[in-house]
């Protein structure tokens, strides 16, 4: 039994394996440890006091994958409900679909009883207006909500380097089953409706218990355009080791051309329970606890440098 985490999950890694430990099930250790990163005001990057896209909304991606059947539940650019990663498992249990975004997923939320709240803390909100005053003159930033083309004012309000994050968490329970969750408020200072990767099964997320499971933070639109975490268990369903697995992803991302890229940091786990972390930025760390240890070990991931490219 193991719980593997992106460094930010370590406020929700006490509540995933103590449901573990209970015999809960990784989907449910999954849920539990997100939950309260969701709800953590200081997190920046995921939930409640994320920061918003740039004309100040607050927009949600979540989802969860059960390693035992495939089944996988999402919801996109959902906003006023804190615990996306619940509204995804919902989706997963309850419905014949797999992604719902923006209206559709909130009207769905709400169906489960879940009560609308304002998300955009008096802290973010603060960040979101001095970084965008910034960039652009005064009457842009008053008519954000107005008719001006925003396409410029994305690329030069964004920090690609500080303005992101998401939570990972991948759990395997006393069964071996695999599951996987991720939960991100996205790309700061993004366009509307800005998708990233951590709702598209496959790029942001994937579990399989026959082979292992991956989770992916960072530029968004890269593990899009790669497909990393399927490509991490396709290349441990090859016969790679998860090192060999992971490094292969890596290797994908580095091969992508185009005008922007950026980071990208990975956290995998085989379905023998061995865990993995690998990043675009030295010195970053994942962390994982198994159920007989008592407190997480926080490791350093490998490093693969990848190259950088912001141009308009
Ligand atoms: N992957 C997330 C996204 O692109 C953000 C991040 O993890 O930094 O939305």
């Amino acid at each position: 039994m193991i719980i593997v985490a992106s460094t930010n999950g370590l406020i929700g890694m006490p509540a995933a394996v103590a449901v573990l430990r209970a015999g809960g099930t990784a989907v449910a250790a999954v849920e539990a440890g997100i939950r309260l990163v969701e709800a953590n005001p200081d997190d920046h990057s995921v939930g409640y006091g994320g920061y918003p896209n740039i004309v100040g909304d607050l927009e949600l991606d979540a989802s969860i994958m059960d390693g035992r059947t495939l089944e996988t539940g999402a919801v996109a650019a959902m906003k006023g409900y804190t615990h996306a990663i619940s509204v995804a498992r919902q989706v997963m249990e309850t419905l014949p679909h797999v992604l719902l975004v923006g209206e559709g997923a909130e009207r769905f939320a709400a169906e489960m009883g879940l009560v609308r709240e304002d998300l955009l803390t008096d802290a973010a909100r603060a960040t979101w207006e001095q970084r965008l005053r910034q960039d652009m003159p005064a009457d842009v930033f008053a008519n954000l909500r107005g008719d001006i083309p925003l396409r410029d004012w994305v690329r030069l309000a964004t920090d690609p380097e500080r303005a992101r994050g998401t939570v990972n968490f991948i759990a395997q329970d006393a069964h071996g089953d695999i599951a996987c969750g991720v939960s991100t408020s996205g790309w700061a200072w993004s366009y509307p409706g800005r998708v990233g990767d951590s709702p598209i099964i496959g790029a942001g997320n994937y579990a399989d218990n026959r082979y292992g499971a991956a989770a992916c933070t960072g530029m968004g639109e890269m593990a899009i355009r790669a497909g990393t975490a399927r490509s991490i268990v396709l290349y441990l369903k090859m016969g790679m080791s998860l090192t060999e697995a992971c490094a292969e992803a890596m290797r994908d991302l580095r091969d992508l051309g185009g005008r922007f890229l950026s980071v990208m940091n990975l956290v995998a786990l085989d379905k023998a329970g061995n865990p993995a972390g690998f990043s675009s930025i030295p010195d970053k760390t994942y962390i994982y606890q198994r159920a007989d240890m008592e407190a997480p070990v926080e490791a350093t991931r490998t490093h693969v440098p990848l190259p950088a490219r912001w141009q308009g």
